[in-house]
């Protein structure tokens, strides 16, 4: 039979096709916890307070995980955890209790079923995940999750529709569009704070962090008269937040409008006017320039995903978020004319760091030169910058209102 060797070459072909096979299944088995061999190790449950007056629960682990988690306000506000199953090393107990500090009075643990386990902060006021990292070092990992005070509306907005239904916070879902009768939830971003006080103005005698701070508490109690909307601040007072963590506050909330507040700054004592500002599809040469002259604006970094449908979905959204970003801004050029002066290009596209959630629609407001005597005069004045944040207001209505007809 002239063609054995082909037929053998065969056989092993497929012998080596259904081993690999196997190998690849019982191993994907194995490391999606269904073998229970490669669970997680859970050598440590700790909370501290951090520097930023926040708290972060550390567990030390050996391995990533994925953490979904939700929030329950009765009969007590608990902010409950939700981790897949994992081998507690702490004292070997396969449950347990620890003692909270500040807002977190308890936290305790347990396996939940066979293939999940669940840490329960039991809370004294509202509180919310704020950021989770995993930090490696010899030890192994820690998960550091990090807990700050939220209100009771942003509170009441995270529980889970059905029982054992969390909310998973690595990976950001597509827009869901809420529709009538539900809640918008709009967070106000008022750029720089603290040791980060943006540009200094005309006179010398304010800065840019404390004018976005006063407008974007202006434009809060606006807002937090139209029973639409929950209004979420990333600060309210003279505190430094890292960029990703405006961005982070946007996306774990599932916001569905974020306006990130700002002033501009020239060498020109007479430059003008305010612009609004949404992602562009590349950080181009406008971006670059930006960073250069203000280096609280940053080009998004590259990100290599080996999976190719996250990344495919994530850029679906931040298509469909750069549109809706894109009909907002507008409106708010069209709402500040005959309020104040707008640049001569009013609405731009910019690669800014805030502006990168993908799942929230986003724009950066500058809101005129605090560089410029006229400008300042204006950014300085309350009766000013409540006329303008009543416009920008209004530019959020509209875009709701908007959104709703789309979806009815
Ligand atoms: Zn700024």
């Amino acid at each position: 039979m002239k063609n054995r060797p082909i037929f053998y070459s065969a056989i092993i072909s497929l012998i080596l096709v259904v081993s690999i096979s196997l190998f690849w299944a019982f191993g994907f088995a194995k490391a999606q916890g269904f073998g229970g061999q490669l669970r997680p190790k859970i050598y440590a449950v700790q909370i501290e307070n951090t520097a930023n007056g926040n708290l972060s629960l550390n567990i030390r682990t050996d391995r990533d995980f994925k953490v979904n988690y939700f929030s329950l306000p009765n009969p007590t506000p608990r902010l409950v955890i939700d981790i897949p199953k994992v081998d507690w090393k702490i004292n070997n107990n396969a449950s347990g209790q620890i003692n909270g500090i500040g807002v977190v009075k308890k936290i305790r643990y347990a396996d939940k079923s066979d293939k999940e386990s669940r840490i329960v902060l039991d809370l004294s006021s509202p509180a919310k995940v704020i950021s989770q990292n995993i930090i490696s070092n010899i030890n192994g990992k820690i998960l550091k999750i990090e807990i700050g005070a939220t209100n009771n509306d942003a509170f009441a907005q995270n529980t889970p529709k059905t029982n054992n239904v969390a909310r998973p916070l690595a990976f950001p879902s597509p827009i869901s569009p809420k529709y009538a009768g539900k809640k918008y939830v709009i967070v106000i971003d008022a750029g720089h704070g603290a040791n980060d006080p943006g540009a200094l103005g005309y006179t010398k005698g304010v800065y840019e962090k404390q004018v976005t701070l006063a407008s974007a508490l202006a434009l809060r109690d606006i807002l937090k008269r139209d029973p639409r909307f929950t209004v979420i601040m990333t600060r309210e007072n003279d505190t430094f937040l890292e960029l990703e963590k405006r961005i982070i506050i946007a996306r774990d909330i599932r916001a569905d409008l974020f306006i990130s507040l700002h002033a501009d700054s020239a060498p020109q004592a007479n430059a003008e006017g305010a612009t609004v500002y949404t992602l562009s599809e590349s950080g181009g040469d406008r971006s670059r320039k930006l960073l250069n002259r203000d280096n609280w604006t940053v080009v998004p970094p590259n990100r290599s995903r080996d999976n190719n449908v996250t990344e495919i979905l994530r850029d679906l959204t931040q298509r469909d978020t750069k549109n809706q970003s894109a009909i907002f801004a507008e409106n708010i050029i069209r709402n500040l004319r005959g309020i104040g002066p707008l640049t001569s290009s009013s609405h731009r596209r910019a690669g800014f760091f805030v502006l990168l959630s993908p799942t929230t629609p986003a724009v950066l407001f500058e809101m005129g030169f605090i560089t410029s005597q006229k400008d300042e005069a204006r950014l300085i004045n309350p009766a000013f910058r409540s006329r303008q944040m009543a416009a920008v207001a209004t530019s959020i209505k509209e875009y709701f209102d908007n959104l709703q007809m789309k979806n009815k």
